[in-house]
C-alpha cells in the first residue's frame, strides 16, 4: 500500500479496495519502522491522524468524494498547526505550539486529507542540506550517507521513502524544488502570491511559498489544488482564480516553445548532469516541443543579490523572536540585554545566526543603499531577463541543481559552497515566478532532476509538461534501495 500515489489512494479509497484509516495505520507503522534511519519527522501526529482518517471514512461512506479525502500527508514543521509543536526545526521554538492553523493546513484538512506529522526542516528554512535543524540532519534515503537537500528535507526523504505519498514544502530560494531533485521527486513552487503564507512562518517575506512534494506531476497537481487560492489574511495573496490542475495535465506538447539558457550550461554544472539533461530535452522534442537557445545575461547576478534580500528580510522577521514576545527564553536573565542576548544566542543555531548578521548589517545606515537598494535593483534586471525570454518561449528548462547530493558535513565548513547549489533555483523566488523539479535519471546511483520554469500563475503548463514527460519516462517510479 505504501508504494500508491496520491492518485493511486484516491481510486482505491473510491473503489473500496482499503479504507483510510487502514492506509492510515499502515503508513505509520511504516514511519515508526523506517524514519530512525531518515530523521525525517521532527513530530508524529498519531492521533490526529486517526482521527481524520476515521471522519474521512465517514464523509466517503455519506456519498462525499475528492482526490484528498482521506489522503495522508505531512506538513513542514513552518506551517503552523494548532495545538501541535510548531519548531521550525529550531530549538528556539521547540516547546512553540501553534494557537491556530496555517491556511494551508486548514485548506488541506477540510479537503480530508490525513496528517501523519510535522517534517523536519533546516532551522528556519535556512539551508540547502537540512543540515542546519535543531532535530538533526535527515538523510537521503538513496544513500544514507548524503544530504537530502533543504531547507524542506524531512518532506523529501519521508516522500521518496514512501513513508507517504506527499507532503507540503515551502521554497524561498529552492526548498521545494532541489530536495525534489535530490531525492528523485516532483516538486512545485508556485507562482508568488498562490499560495497564502498565512500561518507559514516566514523566513523571507517576499520571497517564500508553500508547495507541494511528491512522486509525480500527477500529485502535485492534486496536492496544489488543496493549497492554492485567495486568501484575504495574506495581503500578498493574490485574488486569481485556481484552474483544474488535473484536468490541464493531459494537453499535448505539439508546439510547445522550450528556452533553454546558455548561461546554464557553464563550468559550475556536472557534466553527467549537463547530459542528463540534453536526454530530458531530447524525450521532450520526440513529444513535439521546439527548442531555442536563450539567454538569461543576469543571472551570475543571482546568487549574491540574492544573499543580501533573504538575509536582510530574515534579519526583520526573526527579530520577535527575543525570549519575551516569542521563543525561547535563556535561565536566569541578569538583565534585560542579557535576556535578548542569551535567548538568541541560545535559542539560534549558527547559519540562522550568521544569516541575522549578514541581513542587520545591509540594512543599516549607510550601507542600505549600497546592499539592500542595490540587490533590488538585480532582482528587478533579473525579473526583465525572464520576461524578455517568455516573449519567445512557453517554458525554460535546464538543470535543477548543478551536483547531485553530497555527503553529510561536506559543505558545513564552507556555507559559500553550499549558496552555491542554489544557483538555478533562486532567480525563480527573485522573480517570482512558478518552477518544477522533476526527475531525469541518477549520476553515482544519486537522482537528478530537471527544472522547469513558466510565466506567472502558469503551474498548470508546468505540471501538464512534466506529466507528458512521466508518462513517456520511468526515473520517477524508480524506488530507492531498502525502502
Ligand atoms: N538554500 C536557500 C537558503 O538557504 C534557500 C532556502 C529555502 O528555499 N528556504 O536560503
Amino acid at each position: 500500500m505504501h508504494q500508491l500515489t496520491l492518485a493511486e489512494i484516491a481510486r482505491g479509497l473510491a473503489d473500496k479496495k482499503f479504507s483510510s484509516e487502514e492506509l492510515t495505520k499502515t503508513l505509520l507503522a511504516r514511519i515508526a519502522q523506517l524514519d530512525p534511519q531518515l530523521n525525517s519527522f521532527i513530530s508524529l501526529t498519531e492521533d490526529l491522524a486517526l482521527a481524520q482518517a476515521k471522519a474521512a471514512d465517514a464523509r466517503r461512506a455519506n456519498g462525499e468524494s475528492g482526490a484528498l479525502l482521506g489522503a495522508p500527508i505531512a506538513h513542514k514543521d513552518l506551517f503552523c498547526t494548532q495545538g501541535i509543536r510548531t519548531s521550525c526545526g529550531s530549538k528556539m521554538l521547540d516547546n512553540f505550539k501553534a494557537p491556530y492553523d496555517a491556511t494551508v493546513v486548514a485548506k488541506l484538512a477540510a479537503a480530508g486529507a490525513v496528517t501523519l506529522g510535522k517534517t523536519n526542516m533546516d532551522e528556519f528554512a535556512m539551508g540547502s542540506a537540512n543540515e542546519s535543524s535543531y532535530y538533526g540532519a535527515v538523510k537521503n534515503p538513496w544513500n544514507l550517507e548524503h544530504v537530502p537537500g533543504g531547507s524542506s528535507g524531512g518532506s523529501a526523504a519521508a516522500v521518496a521513502a514512501r513513508l507517504l505519498p506527499a507532503a507540503t514544502g515551502t521554497d524561498t530560494g529552492g526548498s521545494i524544488r532541489q530536495p525534489a531533485a535530490l531525492t528523485n521527486l516532483t516538486g512545485l513552487k508556485p507562482t508568488y502570491g498562490r499560495v497564502s503564507r498565512w500561518g507559514m512562518i516566514a523566513y523571507a517575506s517576499s520571497l517564500d511559498q508553500g508547495g507541494p512534494l511528491a512522486r509525480t506531476a500527477e500529485d502535485c497537481a492534486i496536492l496544489l489544488q488543496g493549497m492554492a487560492g485567495f486568501d484575504p489574511q495574506d495581503s500578498t495573496s493574490i485574488d486569481e482564480p485556481v484552474p483544474d490542475y488535473s484536468a490541464g495535465l493531459n494537453g499535448s506538447l505539439q508546439g510547445l516553445r522550450i528556452g533553454v539558457p546558455k548561461e546554464y550550461f557553464s563550468a559550475g554544472l556536472d557534466p553527467r548532469i549537463a547530459e542528463l539533461i540534453h536526454n530530458s530535452i531530447k524525450e521532450l522534442e520526440k513529444l513535439g516541443a521546439v527548442i531555442k537557445e536563450i539567454s538569461l545575461p543576469n543571472m551570475q547576478h543571482a546568487i549574491p543579490a540574492y544573499y543580501v534580500i533573504a538575509p536582510a528580510e530574515a534579519s526583520s522577521n526573526l527579530s520577535r523572536f527575543d525570549g519575551v514576545r516569542f521563543g525561547y527564553r535563556c535561565e536566569d536573565p541578569k538583565n534585560l540585554e542579557d535576556l535578548y542576548k542569551r535567548s538568541r544566542g541560545e535559542g539560534f543555531g549558527p547559519e540562522v545566526q550568521r544569516r541575522i548578521m549578514v541581513g542587520a548589517y545591509a540594512l543599516s545606515a549607510g550601507y542600505y543603499d549600497a546592499y539592500y537598494l542595490k540587490a533590488q535593483k538585480i532582482r528587478r534586471l533579473i525579473k526583465n531577463d525572464f520576461m524578455a525570454a517568455f516573449n519567445e518561449v512557453d517554458i525554460i528548462l535546464g538543470p535543477t541543481t548543478p551536483n547531485p547530493a553530497w555527503k553529510l558535513g561536506a559543505k558545513n565548513s564552507d556555507p559559500v559552497a553550499a549558496y552555491l547549489e542554489d544557483v538555478y533555483t533562486i532567480t525563480a523566488n527573485l522573480a517570482g515566478l512558478p518552477g518544477l523539479s522533476m526527475p531525469a535519471g541518477f549520476v553515482d546511483g544519486l537522482p537528478v532532476g530537471v527544472q522547469l520554469l513558466a510565466p506567472y500563475f502558469q503551474e498548470g503548463r508546468l505540471l501538464n509538461v512534466a506529466h507528458q514527460y512521466q508518462l513517456n519516462t520511468d526515473w520517477h517510479t524508480r524506488t530507492p534501495t531498502g525502502f
